[in-house]
């Protein structure tokens, strides 16, 4: 009872967290930084960060403990998901610093069914059940673009300029119009230039997600390296119609894995990196921003001071549907950012 008076409390905002397994290369011995209240109130809810020997409490609408399988995740926002369907617009980020497990829990491994990420199982459900409701009479209509938004620059990863290396263009901070975005009076969101394709079948999105991460890796010496200073969102348009009913939906699905959470020593970072790293900090407290002023409701929600605010502001307001999950690693050396990824989380739940 108690939990969903929280939730209508906090409109539609929900945060999980998860905790990855401790890896091989953690530091041998290492033990792992969290631990679990049993407690009623919290149990399942509930996470226990320990630094220098003091703990710090955290609790949030669900905690997957560092066994959890991709299975017993997806099962949670498996309703979430099908809210699209529903024409809802729904938005999933994973936040957390490099190597705590936003890829994993977003993408996963495709190639090893059991660790298939949130992406492929959700695209799954939505084809099985648009199918399974032709039955009724709906027909849908489904699209899909994904881009990354790197140094507050978008780049569209299906263009086939992206794929052939082409990149410059688009990698220098506001060229041109390109990628403008722009939002109509009934909530869709335009991005000038940004590719867009129809999409009728599970293999024809993995297709599309393999070209991305193609188009991602392209010229880039170190894929993982890259990849976690960039924010990358999927989206799925979806259009139903009932043929008898003559009803109509609209929804969409924004997955989101986002740029690392972690802050690099204040000494370290010059030129290039600076820059990088402000425009990372910029976009993820932008973001923190606007989910903590929706959750208050406040009547001005600062969506315009960060691309990714910008471009996903009309699902993240209104009636829309948001969940975060904070992704924690267990390694006692990434305790810090660890309390600092909490906190952020905290802050928005
Ligand atoms: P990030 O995207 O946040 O940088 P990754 O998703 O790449 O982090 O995860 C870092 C490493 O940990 C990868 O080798 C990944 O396969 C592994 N990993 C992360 N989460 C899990 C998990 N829940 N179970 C097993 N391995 C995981
Ligand atoms: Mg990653």
């Amino acid at each position: 009872k108690l939990h969903n008076t929280i939730l209508e409390l906090k409109g539609n905002i929900r945060v999980f967290c998860r905790v990855r397994p401790l890896l091989p290369d953690d530091g041998p011995g290492a033990e792992a930084s969290v631990c679990y209240p049993t407690s009623v109130e919290s149990a399942g809810r509930g996470i226990d960060l320990i630094q220098s020997g003091q703990k710090y409490p955290f609790t949030f609408d669900k905690v997957f403990a560092h066994d959890a399988s991709q299975q017993e995740v997806f099962m949670e926002i498996s309703q979430l998901v099908q809210s699209a369907l529903d024409g809802y617009k729904v938005c999933i980020f994973a936040y957390g610093q490099t190597g705590s497990g936003k890829t994993y829990t977003m993408m996963g491994r495709p190639e090893a069914s059991q660790q298939k990420g949130l992406i492929p199982r959700s695209l799954e459900q939505v084809f099985q059940t648009s199918q399974a409701l032709a039955a009724q009479g709906w027909k849908y209509k489904m699209q899909a673009s994904m881009l990354e938004i790197y140094n507050e620059t978008i780049r569209d990863l299906l263009s086939p300029r992206s794929s052939s290396g082409d990149v410059s263009r688009a990698e220098i901070g506001g060229a041109g119009k390109q990628y403008a975005i722009r939002h109509d009076a009934d909530g869709n969101t335009y991005v000038s230039d940004l590719t867009i394709v129809d999409v009728c079948s599970i293999k024809e999105v993995s297709n599309l997600l393999q070209q991305a991460a193609h188009s991602r890796a392209v010229g880039k010496t170190d894929m993982n390296e890259y990849s976690s200073r960039s924010h990358f969102v999927f989206t799925l348009r979806i259009y139903g119609v009932n043929e008898s009913t003559e009803q109509q939906v609209q929804g969409v699905l924004n997955l989101i894995d986002l740029a690392g959470s972690e802050r690099l020593s204040k000494s370290g970072a010059t030129g290039e990196r600076m820059k990088e790293t402000q425009a990372i900090n910029k976009s993820l407290s932008s973001l923190s921003d606007v989910i903590f002023s929706l959750a208050k409701k406040e009547n001005h929600v600062p969506f315009r001071n960060s691309k990714l605010t910008y471009l996903l502001q009309p699902c993240l307001g209104g009636d829309s549907k948001t969940l975060m999950f904070v992704n924690v690693s267990p390694d006692p050396s990434s305790v810090d950012e660890s309390l600092c990824s909490l906190r952020f989380a905290a802050r928005v739940n």
